[in-house]
């Protein structure tokens, strides 16, 4: 396929809150894929977990905080306008219409791509965007099942397969490993202690300003 434009990572979570383990991941994927951008989707109501601790408006407000020094990243917040339990497939379709020469490349942590076959129509997901999966070294891929098929069937090693179609294919890169969660972070909160140094000072402000975690909260 020829004059395809420079692709566009996507990279979707709760971000409750966002934190390094999230920022490193999508800086460490863009230059390795030579990605024009990264989009942070943040999600209206996840469908796998239960209800974020923080509201739609406050997620989005700690991703555009947590974003706003690097040029390359920009927040679609295209999940929580739609205000529709988020599914992946429709937030592609919609940046389809918009990207319409443009590799898409859904950027996820291994520990979410585990789970990659039980969201809602993965099969359509895999074939409109290539799926970047940032491995880190205390998880193994599975060697039977769905998840071990589509990496048999769909998996390159070369960072320049993304630009031979639009989407389809599954690249694993190693990204450094920053054993950080929101959810570790959220109960740190709640127990009175820092969670300085785990996420962007700007979003641990706006934490503090807004009363978000608060131990009723968690
Ligand atoms: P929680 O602890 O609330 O489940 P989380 O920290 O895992 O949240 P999510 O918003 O659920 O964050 O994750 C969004 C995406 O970021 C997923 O693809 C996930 O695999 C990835 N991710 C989360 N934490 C890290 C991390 N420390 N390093 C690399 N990727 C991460």
């Amino acid at each position: 396929m020829y004059h395809l434009h420079q692709a566009v990572g996507i990279l979707g979570g709760t971000f409750d809150p966002i934190h390094f383990g999230h920022l490193r991941m999508a800086l460490e994927l863009h230059n390795a894929m030579d990605l024009a951008e990264v989009r942070f989707v943040p999600c209206y109501q996840p469908v796998h977990r239960k209800l974020p601790s923080a509201s739609p408006e406050q997620r989005l407000a700690m991703v555009k905080k947590a974003i706003a020094t690097e040029p390359h990243f920009h927040v679609d917040a295209q999940e929580i306008r739609r205000k529709d339990p988020s599914f992946m497939i429709d937030t592609l379709i919609e940046l389809r219409k918009e990207l319409t020469n443009t590799p898409l490349c859904l950027l996820l942590g291994i520990d979410a791509f585990l789970h990659f076959s039980s969201w809602h129509r993965w099969e359509e997901i895999i074939n409109l965007s290539h799926l970047i999966v940032a491995h880190r070294p205390q998880y193994q891929l599975p060697h039977t099942g769905i998840i071990a098929d589509l990496v048999k069937e769909r998996l390159q090693t070369e960072v320049s397969a993304i630009y031979t179609s639009l989407g389809g294919y599954i690249l694993l890169h190693p990204v450094t490993s920053l054993d950080i969660s929101a959810t570790d972070i959220r109960k740190q909160i709640a127990m009175g202690k820092n969670p300085r140094y785990l996420l962007p000072e700007s979003v641990y402000d706006y934490i503090q300003q807004q009363g978000i975690y608060s131990i009723t909260r968690v």
